[in-house]
Parts: structure tokens; sequence; C-alpha cells
């Protein structure tokens, strides 16, 4: 952890208000005890930010920091701070009603941006490989402009006064009072005065995200892949956001069936190869094997080719299934004369 109060904020020595601002709102997002519960390295570095942005953002502790540093503010008795709740009481503002309610009554639960499901079509070869595919997703999130807040430059969302901040009001009905969302900030907790104009206070601006998804090897019709994060932003500023689902499908491959990790396929060999044994050129997923015909070989036999089958996903692309190939033999439908001469000569010699 750097000690240098810009390098714990990663501004440069002439950040402006709003810049330092954005950093440490940042930071705090990331280091929030609330986020990282029992995390004391968290908490200690929390606790750091907090404290380089108390200096920072004031600016005459700013002044007696860029000249004296650290031991110029101790001799001026500021001593950073010892206690969260110190810092809660001071900066909880900044985080909007993400973390609301410091220093007392109940917090609102953060939410997550909505999830996002898409279908993708794969063949057998790619679940062989596994492979990497760029899309793109239509997807919120946070407005450039106001950094998701909403509000106007230079201003901030305010916390509801009808709520309080809860984002609930109790409602009497009859002799029985309910909890029902604040009518005023329709459950935020918070309300923007100033809008931003860029997305009239929503905070958030529709993109299409270009999404990088991997495909692990041995992938299966009907899996479910998650891309942590891009799924739509979270309507908390701050908030994280929903994730990307895909759903895989494999189309069908018009030579092979899949069964798990097997492999299953027809090889046609013909009545004299069947008889005499051969040797066949065969084309797999990946190559061409040799598969070695024995002689008298009967229709239905099934000839493996180890390995010649799929990754599963657990266990990686080293070990494969097996590809189990049915022979099919074909037998002659049209004869010239001379070939039937020969098979009429096959019958005698065989009738003896
Ligand atoms: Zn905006
Ligand atoms: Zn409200």
């Amino acid at each position: 952890m750097p000690d240098d109060y810009y390098e714990l904020l990663g501004v440069s020595r002439d950040a402006d208000a709003r810049t330092l601002k954005k950093a440490y709102r940042k930071q705090a997002m990331q280091y929030h005890p609330d986020r990282n519960p029992g995390d004391a390295e968290a908490e200690e570095r929390f606790k750091a930010i907090s404290e380089a942005y108390e200096v920072l953002s004031d600016d005459q502790k700013r002044q007696i920091y860029d000249r004296y540093g650290k031991k110029g503010l101790e001799n001026q008795g500021f001593s950073g701070f010892s206690d969260i709740g110190d810092i809660f009481s001071q900066f909880g503002d900044l985080f909007g009603d993400l973390f609301g309610g410091f220093g007392g009554g109940g917090r609102r639960r953060v939410s997550r941006g909505a999830d996002l499901r898409m279908h993708m079509e794969l063949t057998l070869a790619d679940c062989l490989t596994g492979i990497e595919r760029e899309v793109d997703i239509p997807r919120t999130v946070d407005c450039d402009t106001c950094d998701g807040s909403g509000a106007a430059e230079g201003s901030e969302p305010t916390t509801c006064q009808t709520c309080g901040g809860q984002g609930q009001v109790a409602v009497n009905r009859g002799f029985i009072t309910m909890r029902t969302a604040c009518p005023r900030c329709r459950g935020e907790g918070r309300v923007v005065a100033n809008p931003c104009g860029a997305c009239r206070g929503t905070g958030g601006k529709q993109i299409s995200d270009r999404v990088k998804v991997r495909i692990p090897a041995g992938i299966d019709h009907g899996m479910k892949l998650r891309v942590s994060g891009k799924g739509q932003r979270s309507s908390n500023p701050g908030g994280p956001p929903g994730d990307l689902y895909v759903v895989i499908t494999v189309s069908d491959h018009p030579r092979f069936e899949r069964h798990g990790t097997e492999l299953l396929g027809e090889v046609e060999i013909d009545m004299v190869q069947a008889c005499l044994g051969d040797e066949v050129e065969f084309e797999t997923l990946d190559g061409t094997e040799t598969l070695h015909i024995e002689p008298g070989t009967q229709p239905g036999t099934l000839v493996k080719l180890r390995g010649k089958g799929l990754p599963s996903v657990e266990r990686g692309r080293a070990r494969r299934g097996d590809m189990h190939l049915r022979v099919v033999v074909q037998i002659p439908t049209a004869l010239d004369s001379e070939r039937r001469a020969l098979l009429e000569a096959f019958r005698d010699a065989g009738s003896h």
C-alpha cells in the first residue's frame, strides 16, 4: 500500500476536487467494509484512502501536506481516522445510498443490476478445442458525464427527505401500518434535484458492449456460461452490475452423434474390404485416422478410435473420450458382367 496520499488515490499532484472525489468514491466502493466483511487488509486500506481524501479535499490540510508531508499534519494535530465510524459520519454522503444509513439506522440493501441472457450456437469442432468469441451486448452502463449519479455537474443526489433515505415509508391502512416504496424517490432513497443533462437524471446510458466470451473445450449443449459483471448496471450508484449468461446450443453434426465425451458415427466399407480386411482412411473431427479393418468384419461391428472423442469441461483438453464407429457394409446394387461372372465363380467355388 503506497504511503503517499496522491498515490493511494491514484491521482496526479494537481488533481482538482472533482477528480479527487471520483477517485476516492471508486476506491472506497472497492475497499468498503460492507463489501469485504472480515477482511482486515481492506479495512486498513479503506481507512488509509479516507485519510488521504480527508487531507487532499481540504485546501488548508493539502497545502500543509504538499509542503511538509505527514509530519506537518501531525504537528497541526491531525491524526487520521482510528475508527471506521468516523469515516462514515464524515463521508457517508459521498457513497450515495449505496451504503446508506451510516452511523445508526438500518442499511439499505444494495441492489445488483439485472442479469442478461443470450444464446450462442457452437459446432462440435468448437466444443473440441474451445473458442473465444466476441459478442455485442446491448446493456446499460453508468453515464460518463455524471459518473452514474444522475446529478448534474457540480451537484450530488441528496437524501430523500420524505423517507429519510430508507426508500420506504409507513402508510396507515385502517388499523394496519404497512411499509411501501417511497413515492417521492420511488424507493431509491435519494433524489436528484438537478438532473444530469446527458442521461436526464437516470445515471445510465445504453451501449453496445463488445464482450469476449471464453468457451472452454468440452462445453456441451444446454450449458450456461457466466460472464461476470456484463449485465445491466445497478440502479444504486456504485452498486455491482448484473452478470451475462451465455446459454450454449451445439448444432447437430452431419456425421457424428455426441454422448457426453463419446462420439458415435459410421464407417462405410465395401463387401470385399469386409471379407479381405483393409486399411481405411477416416476423417475425424481433428484429422485423418487410419482404421484397421480385420478380414471377415461383420456389418454392425464397432470400431473404436481411442481418444478421438471430446474432452470434458471438468477434466480439460488433455483427456478425451473415444470415437465409436459402426461398420456399414455396402452391397453393390448393380454389377457389370465381369464382376457378376467373378461373383458367380466365387459362389460356385463356395458351394462345393
Ligand atoms: Zn448522467
Ligand atoms: Zn424517498
